[in-house]
C-alpha cells in the first residue's frame, strides 16, 4: 500500500512457498486443528465472528503481495513486547483485521484497502494503523483463539486494553492510542463487539496501566542508580 519495495522478494517467495504448502496443510489439516476450533477475532467486525478454519482460510487473498510496511509494523510491535515474531500476515477479504489459527499457526489477516484508508498516505505507521494490527496480536497473546465461551464483547474489551498498554510503550497519546475506535468503531453494541464509548474506556484503562508501568519503572531505575 505505501508503494515499498523492500522484501518484495522475500515476500513473493513466501506467496509462492504458501501456495505451494496449502494442498498438503489442507489435506493434513485435522492433524493440526486446534481443539477445540479455533474462534474468530477481528477489529470492529459486526457479524457472526466464528467460523471455520477452511473458510478463514479462504479470505486470504494470494494473488495480492503481503504489504512489506505492514510486516515491518507487526515486527516493531513485536519488538515492543519481546516477542519472537512467530506471526503469518496475510492480505484477506476481511472487513479491516482478524486474527486466527491457520494449521496451528498464529495468522493476522488484514483488508489492504483498510490499511490504507487508516495509514491516511503517511510514510510512517499512523497510531491507527498501530492500533489495528495490535489489537489483533493482542488477541493471539490473550489466547482468544480457544476461548470460545460466546462471551465476544469482553474478549473485544481484553484486546483494546491491550492495544492501549502497548500503544503508551510505542509512544502515543492516549488520543493517539484511541484514534481507530473514536473513527471506526460505532456506538451501538453488536453481539460480537462493544459500543464505541467501552471500547474507549478499555484502551484508557490499558494506557492508564502502562503509564503506573512506567512511572515504577522510572522510579525504580533512578533508585538504582543512587545504589
Ligand atoms: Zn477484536
Amino acid at each position: 500500500m505505501f508503494g515499498h519495495r523492500r522484501n518484495r522478494i522475500r515476500h513473493a517467495q513466501r506467496v509462492t512457498l504458501f501456495l505451494a504448502v496449502v494442498p498438503i496443510l489442507i489435506s493434513s489439516s485435522p492433524v493440526f486443528t486446534p481443539e477445540p476450533s479455533p474462534v474468530l477475532r477481528d477489529a470492529q467486525l459486526n457479524q457472526q465472528p466464528v467460523i471455520n478454519e477452511k473458510a478463514a482460510r479462504q479470505l486470504i487473498i494470494p494473488q495480492v503481495l503481503p504489504d512489506s510496511q505492514v510486516d515491518l509494523v507487526i515486527e516493531d510491535i513485536c519488538a515492543h513486547i519481546g516477542l519472537t515474531c512467530n506471526f503469518d500476515v496475510f492480505p484477506a477479504r476481511v472487513p479491516n483485521a482478524m486474527a486466527y489459527m491457520i494449521d496451528g499457526k498464529r495468522v493476522v489477516m488484514y483488508n489492504p484497502e483498510f490499511i490504507e484508508k487508516v495509514q491516511h498516505g503517511k510514510g510512517q505507521p499512523s497510531w491507527e494503523t498501530l492500533s489495528v494490527l495490535v489489537h489483533e496480536i493482542g488477541h493471539h497473546l490473550l489466547g482468544h483463539m480457544f476461548v470460545n465461551d460466546g462471551n465476544f464483547p469482553a474478549r473485544e474489551l481484553e484486546a483494546d486494553k491491550f492495544s492501549g498498554f502497548l500503544l503508551y510503550r510505542m509512544g502515543a497519546t492516549l488520543k493517539e492510542a484511541q484514534a481507530n475506535i473514536r473513527t471506526m468503531a460505532q456506538e451501538k453494541e453488536t453481539s460480537s463487539h462493544p459500543g464505541r464509548s467501552r471500547r474507549l474506556v478499555a484502551v484508557e484503562q490499558g494506557w492508564k496501566a502502562a503509564r503506573t508501568v512506567a512511572l515504577e519503572e522510572t522510579d525504580l531505575s533512578a533508585k538504582r542508580a543512587v545504589h
